[in-house]
């Protein structure tokens, strides 16, 4: 039996494309072609590709579809940080964020429609992983908040809603679509991607050797605590999470950042600060410092600044590598996933009346 399902386009890899196209009885080129209308001139309307034949245009129309994902809210803040709910074809809502630095726009995308791993500080995961993002979906994130804001996107992070080495083969396929010559051509140096600690996955990822920053949120330097705050730190501790950052740095040769979410009285003190030295200490590793976003359900309240400063002052005096997050975007909506839920809330709500 054939599966008579529209293919997605945007999905594949120039090289998929090609497959596919060749498939069709095309030429090659075509596939290079069509990718460069996808993935660089941004089109969503197989009628858009003026340099290709009306019966292939035809076709494509009749077996393929393209992402293309509509904004269903936009808030734009004070600092110019823009934040999206777009929805996509199966009527699912993800966020998207465009955050303008000195060094240029960088987008943090959604990998899943919600989040299997259940921290139970974010706001992401509270109810639970819908489906994966398909590597077009997720390229069409960056792809709808450049064509929003007319300026290019240089920088990627893989922060958004959902665990990207969850989703491991989609997001593999949409690192190569994005850094592809014949696409937005992001160079790796400008991606870094952040996993709650997935470490089989993480092994998997060094073999890739790829040059993205890794970001590894850490939350906390003993079991039990980080426990309280990551179910996923059962399944893979301390003890398998660091040599598995250790692993990474030595395959790949490049540093991995930790992210740690200060709470207050849970993670805060000075003698958790002399823990997390002492844990990864030598590494080379730097520490991204940020107050944790209180979420609605959560008992977490975010330690203060000054706190904050000390902690990254510690850290220092230790030996350890440390910054404050600037906190982006902060008047138009908290913590990751906010956005979401809430309009997942008001809609049932409406529902409901
Ligand atoms: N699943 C991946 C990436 C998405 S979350 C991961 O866990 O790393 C991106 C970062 O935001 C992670 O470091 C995550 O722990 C952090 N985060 C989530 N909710 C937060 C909140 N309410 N306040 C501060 N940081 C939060």
């Amino acid at each position: 039996m054939t599966d008579q399902r529209p293919v997605c386009l945007s999905d594949l890899t120039l090289s998929r494309l090609t497959d596919y196209v060749k498939g069709m009885g095309q030429p090659a080129f075509r596939a290079k072609q069509i990718f460069k209308w996808v993935h660089q001139k941004l089109v969503t309307d197989f009628s858009a590709m003026t340099d290709q034949p009306k019966s292939l245009i035809q076709t494509l129309e009749q077996t393929c579809t393209l992402a293309a994902p509509t904004i269903r809210r936009r808030q734009q803040s004070k600092d110019g940080t823009v934040k999206y709910l777009l929805q996509l074809a199966d009527g699912n809502c993800i966020e998207t964020v465009l955050m303008r630095y000195h060094y240029g726009n960088t987008v943090c995308v959604s990998t899943q429609v919600g989040c299997a791993m259940g921290c139970r500080f974010c706001a992401s995961t509270q109810a639970g992983r819908v489906r994966d993002l398909t590597p077009g979906e997720i390229a069409s994130e960056i792809y709808t908040a450049q064509k929003d804001t007319g300026e290019r996107v240089s920088h990627i992070v893989l922060m958004g809603i959902g665990e990207p080495l969850h989703n491991f083969d989609n997001v593999m396929d949409f690192l190569e679509i994005i850094s592809c010559p014949e696409g937005l051509n992001i160079g790796m140096r400008n991606i870094s991607l952040s996993t709650c600690g997935l470490v089989p996955k993480i092994d998997e990822l060094a073999q890739r050797k790829l040059q993205l920053t890794l970001s590894v949120s850490l939350h906390a330097p003993d079991n039990t605590v980080r426990s309280s705050m990551m179910p996923v730190n059962d399944a893979y501790p301390l003890e398998k999470l660091i040599p598995a950052c250790r692993r990474y740095q030595k395959t790949t040769g490049r540093r991995i950042s930790f992210e740690y979410s200060m709470v207050r009285g849970v993670n805060d003190s000075p003698a958790m600060a002399r823990k997390l030295a002492d844990l990864i200490r030598g590494m080379g590793a730097h520490v991204n410092l940020i107050p944790i976003n209180p979420v609605d359900g959560s008992p977490y309240s975010a330690t203060d600044e000054e706190n904050v400063r000390r902690f990254r002052q510690m850290l220092e005096d230790l030996g350890v590598n440390a910054t404050v997050r600037r906190r982006l975007g902060a008047d138009i909506s908290a913590a990751c996933g906010q956005l979401r839920r809430e309009d997942a809330q008001q809609a049932a709500q409406q529902g409901n009346a």
